[in-house]
């Protein structure tokens, strides 16, 4: 069974200067959970929902850029013990430690008018497995839309998985016409000596980390088109990016609103479908500060188990796309159910 390091884990989340996801389709021989399927890319590779009804609403598509499968604690929980985590994983028929678990990268797509957006990008050329790309770009061609036709593209946080689909193979901006959306605190983190020590990754990955989202920034930059924008600006009309900090210091989510209904990209506000929900407050390495993470993720659960918005995850089983209820002083994850 092949499984990845945990430097190559931690490299997805922009940890690290090389990657190793596995694209879709690419995990064959890694059959283990309780539900793996081992078969490739099955269908077409996005799914589909709308928000709103109607000429107004708004076309969404969540597309899977890749998955993989890292160890779970103590990248998880390690202000809890191995044995607690074991325990909750368990009980939810999910190898325990040092058992790998799966995680999943998913991009959100939405259409307003004629309009392409993108919610983050995948981890580009640096999803490895055979020297392999993300499918983010190859899922849209088969939907139709070239780099060219991206009008814009939110960016959640500066981590490795989420912007490094920005960028081609040779290492250029890989959308030569869209604007990009970043929060200013999240800018301002990463160009400005960033503090990352209220997580207790190893000074190695701090840096890989820190030189990745530099060498982005800095490309960006350099196209004029990226925009820096305030804590709960409206980006299109109904499309407002709200920060939540926690898991980065500017990270933002996105809502979308449409005839009274609000959809709301998540990001990494949450991780794992299990942990993030039942356990919050267990300390996620990802997280620059451990304990504002915990806080912003029960913060945020909390809001939208309350209103059972709609919601999509980045790392939750693809889709991604379910709702929140609370549950013994905790919550539950529920995916949603594809209707057709
Ligand atoms: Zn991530």
């Amino acid at each position: 069974m092949q499984t990845l390091s945990r430097r190559s884990a931690l490299s997805m989340f922009g940890l690290a200067a090389a990657a190793t996801a596995l694209p879709a389709g690419r995990h064959a021989a890694l059959a283990n959970g309780p539900a793996s399927n081992p078969e490739p890319k099955q269908g077409a590779g996005f799914y589909k929902f709308k928000i709103g009804s109607g000429a107004s609403a708004v076309e969404c598509y969540s597309i899977g850029d890749a998955q993989a499968r890292i160890p779970s604690y103590p990248l998880w929980g390690e202000n809890a013990s191995e044995a607690e985590v074991g325990s909750l994983l368990d009980s939810y028929y999910i190898p325990k430690p040092p058992e790998p678990i799966h995680v999943h990268f998913n991009v959100l797509v939405f259409k307003v008018g004629s309009e392409v957006w993108l919610v983050d990008t995948g981890n580009g050329p640096r999803t490895p497995d055979a020297g392999g790309d993300g499918m983010l770009l190859g899922t849209l061609a088969s939907m139709g839309i070239s780099p060219e036709d991206v009008g814009g593209i939110i960016i959640t946080h500066m981590h490795g998985d989420h912007i490094d689909g920005l960028l081609t193979r040779e290492g250029a901006i890989a959308f030569p016409k869209a604007k990009f959306f970043l929060n200013k605190t999240e800018r301002d983190f990463w160009k400005d000596n960033p503090d990352l020590s209220k997580t207790t990754l190893d000074a190695g990955w701090k840096q890989g980390m820190i030189t990745n989202a530099q060498k982005v920034l800095g490309l960006l930059e350099k196209t004029n088109r990226l925009e820096i924008v305030g804590d709960t600006d409206e980006i299109t009309t109904g499309v407002r990016v709200r920060k939540t900090g926690g898991h980065t210091k500017g990270h933002q989510t996105v809502e979308i609103e449409r005839a009274g209904r609000k959809f709301v990209m998540l990001a990494d506000a949450v991780h794992h479908y299990v942990m993030s929900f039942r356990k919050p407050e267990w300390h996620v390495k990802f997280d620059y500060d451990a304990e504002e993470g915990a806080k912003t993720r029960r913060r945020v659960l909390e809001q939208i188990a309350s209103e059972r918005t709609l919601v999509m995850c980045y790392h939750t089983p693809w889709p991604g796309v379910g709702q929140v209820r609370a549950r013994d002083g905790a919550f539950d994850w529920l995916p949603v159910t594809w209707e057709w």
